[in-house]
């Protein structure tokens, strides 16, 4: 079958790599090839750099007016706008996800390249009363060129968490996403160009994290590194960037808790928590995969959970009323399994789920969402990032007993709490160890507020002003009264 090509972009041209390798990209959900795209090598990234540097040192990027860089993210996000459909066909054929959840993201992408265009010029530095005779400032400026990594779950949305900050700063950017799924990056770059960025100051270079990938953390020129994905490699970034003591910020991995106490609205905990879990077939940083339920409510709970998790409807991406797309690929679904496999060794109890699809949908790499009982906080399902549509449910005695569980974690990136309780809603999220929290609801994204997580979930924070920060340094300016 032949499939569309789509090149590297560099410097505003849409090229082969140079060794002229080409990565064949797949539809989850069925298994069938949808385009062909060129596999970056290492000098393709130091040509991207080299572009990148250029348009950073010698462009008018980083000198324009700051409310005319903010006007053009403001024409990125009417692109993006204009060209919603384009763009969530080609996320939801590519990343596996339902129409409807494809749609929401592209939206999601829009309102970040507006919420960055309005604040421009609401960021800026300050005047500093001084001891000594004379007045000192600071500017805020921009780092250089940012390398952004990229994975393959929110491929777009989480794109444009950093390339609206990194480009509102003056920064330019060399982008690499997940080697599977590169196509919304590409869209969005050759939108960028018809908002009317300049060509190099914001590139694309699809290809492997092994080569590609590393190639931008260690490339001298490459002032900081933006990376979301997995913990393990992130680690491996924040190694790799200490020789050039570059900036780093990392989302990484999580396994977050909802802690649901038996006064809460039961029937929203329950409708909640399953979509805090099992959107985007569980592959989200932010999954809900640990569940604790206060004693007395424990049973009722899992009861309605799991009737309502046989409910939800996993199939077709195309089609407007599905609720559950399939994994990233064969080998997530596997590993998930392997996971599965684990929970039962250990002593874990399946009440529902965890089975393949056959049929029509058997090209695709679907598995129906799982809840576990009979857990312990030292079993692997409740310790390791499951990246799938797995859940874990388990009783706690008391406000104490649930925060001390929720809190045995290496990670901590976001949480939720159910309960009436104004007064224990404000204790226990005051308690909990983690980035970003819920009460009586599952919402973690709100571009107006600082995003990411403490331990190993990560360091930085994504959206809002505070992440102009991670893109922009200090200088100060003293000038002397003479
Ligand atoms: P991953 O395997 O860590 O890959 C993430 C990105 O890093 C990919 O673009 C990958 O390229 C690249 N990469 C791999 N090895 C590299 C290296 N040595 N140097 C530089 N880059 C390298 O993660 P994933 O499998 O795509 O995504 C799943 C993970 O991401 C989960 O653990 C999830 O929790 C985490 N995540 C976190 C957040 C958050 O905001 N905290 C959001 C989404 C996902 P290739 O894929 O091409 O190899
Ligand atoms: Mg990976």
């Amino acid at each position: 079958m032949t499939t569309r090509f789509e090149g590297l972009l560099i410097d505003g041209e849409r090229i082969p790599g140079k060794e002229g390798a080409a990565t064949e990209i797949v539809d989850p959900a069925s298994g069938v090839p949808i385009a062909s795209v060129a596999r970056a090598d290492r000098s393709d990234v130091d040509q991207a750099v080299a572009v990148a540097k250029d348009r950073f040192t010698t462009g008018a990027w980083r000198t324009m007016i700051p409310a005319d860089r903010g006007a053009m993210l403001g024409r990125i996000a009417d692109q993006i706008t204009a060209n919603r459909d384009a763009l969530a066909v080609a996320e939801s054929t590519n990343a596996g996800k339902p129409i409807s959840a494809a749609l929401g993201e592209v939206d999601a992408a829009a309102r970040t390249f507006r919420f960055y265009a309005g604040a421009v010029d609401k960021f800026h530095g300050q005047t500093i009363p001084s001891r000594a005779d004379g007045t000192l400032l600071t500017f805020r400026e921009p780092l250089g060129v940012v390398g952004v990594i990229i994975p393959w779950n929110f491929p777009m949305l989480i794109l444009a968490w950093k390339v609206a900050p990194a480009l509102a700063m003056g920064n330019t950017v060399v982008a690499k996403p997940a080697g599977v799924t590169p196509l919304t990056a590409l869209m969005l770059g050759d939108l960028a160009l018809k908002a009317g960025v300049p060509p190099g100051v914001f590139n694309v270079v699809p290809g492997p994290g092994s080569s590609v990938g590393s190639a931008l953390v260690t490339h001298p020129d490459v002032r900081k590194i933006s990376f979301t994905g997995s913990t393990e490699v992130g680690a491996g970034v924040m190694k790799d960037a200490a020789d050039d003591i570059k900036r780093v910020s990392l989302e990484l991995g999580g396994k977050s808790a909802s802690i649901v106490f038996a006064d809460a609205d039961m029937s929203e905990a329950v409708e909640s928590s399953i979509w805090a879990v099992f959107d985007n077939a569980g592959q989200d940083c932010c999954a809900r995969s640990r569940i604790l339920v206060e004693q007395s409510a424990f049973d009722g709970f899992v009861a309605a959970f799991t009737e309502r998790t046989r409910q939800v409807n996993i199939g077709a991406t195309d089609e407007p009323t599905t609720d559950m797309g399939p994994l990233i690929t064969p080998s997530q679904r596997a590993s998930v399994e392997d996971h599965m496999q684990r929970a039962a060794d250990e002593g874990a109890v399946k009440v529902c789920g965890g089975e393949r699809l056959g049929g029509d949908l058997s090209g695709g790499n679907f598995l129906t969402p799982a809840v576990y009982v009979n857990v312990q906080p030292s079993m692997s399902i409740m310790r390791e990032e499951v990246f799938g549509p797995v859940v874990a449910i388990m009783p706690f005695f008391d406000e104490a007993d649930a925060v001390t569980i929720a809190n045995d974690s290496d990670y901590g990136l976001s949480g939720s709490i159910w309960t009436r309780d104004i007064g224990r809603a404000l204790r226990v999220a005051r308690a909990f160890d983690t980035g970003m929290i819920s009460i009586n609801t599952s919402s973690s994204v709100h571009i107006e507020a600082p995003f990411g997580g403490v331990k190993r979930s990560g360091v930085g924070r994504e959206q809002g002003m505070v992440a102009l920060d991670h893109y922009s340094e200090y200088k100060s300016v003293f000038i002397g009264n003479n």
